[in-house]
């Protein structure tokens, strides 16, 4: 069935999700479902990727089989179609017998526009045959990653989807995922035998993130604190690197009054199940986890990510940075990171037998911390792509919040020769406490106060000359070895001695530049929503979530914060004016219309 009438893309956009415009790549792929092609669409979270599907399996007649790998997300995204007045259901092992048979009962009467169900659930003889017995419009595969080795996620039950196309023969299939990279991207197409397929590859940039990459200071948790304190009642994910760290941090945050949540894989299914369910649902807010709390977030208001300390990959901070601002409002990743860090990743590895690849990937992950660039630029081209943005503007560098030092090369230079005065056998700490004049026992032991280094760097705050140690580390001037960390120069740090390398070097800003960084911080974040009626706003918002919890959805299904931002700007006193409200459809309006305005009259100035 060939559908080329871009108008009726476009007015069932408006008319269920009351959207005035599609995101970009989103009419493209719908264009492509509706002329009947296989398709990879791939787009970065937040990217939109499951209007793609559901706009045409509302046009095209049947029923649009989705295929996703859990049930917390089927779960979500029937519960956001039926919000926004479309037929859909699941049908999986989490409900009760009747709930699947009246489901089952539904989509043999041909009601139903979208069915969801899970791999497991497709290969079984009954999904088969009740399936062969109506009118399917087509297959979306929602986190088609999962069927690929190289993804993050791979599930061996994604791996059987090759059959599809030999039960049905002539289905076409569509798959979506958020991973950019050309392995998995082939592996999809290969292993789902899409026929001809049309691609379309999204930007993987995400331009309302904001990066900062700053280094720890002792344990990190001050700097964590300093970041709540700046993101009062919003949500945000602390992610850690070991279980231990998880439940100390959420433990010294409750007592120093931010209510957290812990989640890792040591916990019971209950309570990890509770507390995703609790962030679902904005009972709480924040959330101290390890990589294991992850796929299952649909909350589109995460307006923080905190690594507290570096994660193994770029790939993993990509994804993990990716549940932040799926709503398209500035959201912000903090990271921090240490020497110790790499070094307890290192330890990790080696009694995991890690692979080569790993430790490189680990370093490019240290080098994209240390280093002084444009964060967005950096993301960009390590995932393949071209950015040509000049000044993100959403990122510590672009934002010139990085303290960059001219004459990096003297000065590195200096620590070098620190380094060769102690015969490049003592460890960063040490040198730092040398160059920067400081005399600890250890100094005094080895009579280091009589190098001729000493004191070299006396203009530079300890903390200063540690972190640039490590840009040197980083950019691989130097090398750690052996059991005691001891740092030595490398082939191309003697180049460097010799003045025949540039090295990049900045300073942490510290003291009375760092109060006013944060001033200024604070200030652009308050201007960021725009001129938004505030109390109104959080009036709105308990409205919500008085609704939500009602009917036991998460509060995002009923109305995103940027609904709220606009209801609160605009102000709309009739029916007729709210239509015009970014994310309010026909559903929606009926259901909701009424009982917003009122609130609005009460509360608004
Ligand atoms: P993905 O699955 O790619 O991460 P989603 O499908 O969850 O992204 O969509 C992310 C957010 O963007 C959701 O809140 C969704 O409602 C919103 N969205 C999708 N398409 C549009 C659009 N055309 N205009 C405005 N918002 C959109
Ligand atoms: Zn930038």
């Amino acid at each position: 069935m060939e559908i080329t009438n871009s108008g009726i893309i476009l007015d069932t956009l408006k008319k269920y999700w009351g959207y005035g415009s599609f995101l970009s790549f989103q009419e493209k792929a719908i264009q492509s479902i509706l002329d009947d092609n296989d398709t990879l669409t791939v787009l970065p979270t937040g990217g939109g990727k499951s209007i793609c599907f559901q706009v045409p399996a509302v046009i095209l007649p049947g029923t649009a089989v989705v295929i996703s790998p859990l049930i917390s997300l089927m779960k979500d995204q029937v519960d956001a179609l039926k919000e926004v007045g479309i037929e859909s259901e699941c049908i999986n092992s989490s409900q009760d017998r009747e709930t699947n048979a009246a489901v089952a009962g539904r989509l043999r009467s041909g009601a139903l526009k979208l069915l969801y169900i899970s791999p497991e659930m497709l290969m079984t003889d009954y999904m088969q045959g009740m399936l062969k017995a109506i009118k399917v419009s087509f297959f979306a595969i929602d986190e088609a990653h999962c069927i690929s080795h190289w993804g993050h996620d791979f599930r061996a039950e994604y791996r059987k989807l090759y059959l599809i196309k030999e039960i049905f023969p002539g289905m076409k299939i569509h798959a979506f995922t958020a991973t950019a990279t050309k392995e998995v991207q082939n592996d999809i197409i290969r292993e789902l035998k899409l026929k001809d397929p049309h691609v379309y590859l999204g930007n993987v940039d995400r331009p309302n993130l904001i990066y900062r990459m700053n280094r720890k200071q002792g344990d990190g948790f001050d700097q964590i604190v300093e970041i709540l304190g700046a993101h009062k009642k919003q949500a945000g994910i602390i992610y850690c690197l070991k279980r231990a760290d998880v439940d100390s941090i959420s433990a010294n945050l409750n007592k120093a009054g931010f209510k957290s949540l812990p989640y890792h894989a040591g916990l019971t299914d209950e309570e990890r199940k509770e507390n995703q369910n609790k962030f679902s649902t904005e009972k709480t807010d924040i959330i101290v986890a390890t990589i294991a709390f992850g796929m299952g977030i649909d909350r589109s208001n995460v307006r923080f990510i905190i690594h507290a300390a570096m994660p193994k990959s770029i790939e993993h901070y990509q994804q993990e940075t990716g549940r932040a601002g799926r709503d398209g409002l500035p959201a912000y990743c903090y990271l921090y990171y240490s020497n110790r860090d790499m070094i307890i990743w290192e330890f990790i590895f080696g009694k995991s037998g890690a692979s080569e690849m790993m430790y490189e990937k680990l370093k490019e992950m240290y080098a994209f911390c240390s280093i002084p660039q444009c964060r967005h630029a950096f993301l960009t081209t390590y995932f393949g792509q071209k950015f040509e943005v000049p000044g993100c503007k959403a990122c510590d560098f672009c934002l010139q919040e990085i303290d960059s030092i001219d004459n990096a090369g003297d000065l590195a230079r200096k620590i070098l020769k620190g380094i060769i005065d102690v015969r490049e056998r003592f460890g960063a700490e040490h040198v730092a406490n040398i160059l920067a004049g400081k005399v600890t026992d250890n100094i005094t032991k080895w009579r280091h106060e009589n190098l001729p280094s000493f004191a070299s760097l006396a203009s530079e705050t300890k903390f200063a000359v540690r972190s640039m140690i490590d840009q040197l580390l980083a950019q691989r001037y130097l090398v750690r070895n052996g059991e005691y960390f001891t740092i030595s120069l490398t082939e191309e740090g003697r180049k460097l001695l010799e003045g025949a390398a540039d090295p990049l070097l900045t300073r942490p800003v510290e003291g009375k530049k760092k109060k006013q960084l944060e001033k200024k911080r604070s200030k652009a974040m308050e201007k960021e929503w725009g001129d938004i009626d505030t109390a109104l706003f959080e009036a709105l918002r308990a409205l919500r979530l008085s609704l939500a919890d009602k009917k036991h959805i998460p509060s995002y299904l009923v109305f995103t914060d940027k609904t709220l931002i606009d209801l609160s700007k605009k102000k709309p006193k009739t029916l007729e004016e709210m239509k015009d409200i970014f994310g309010i459809g026909e559903t929606k309006l009926r259901q909701y219309g009424k009982i917003f305005l009122e609130a609005i009259k009460e509360n608004g100035k």
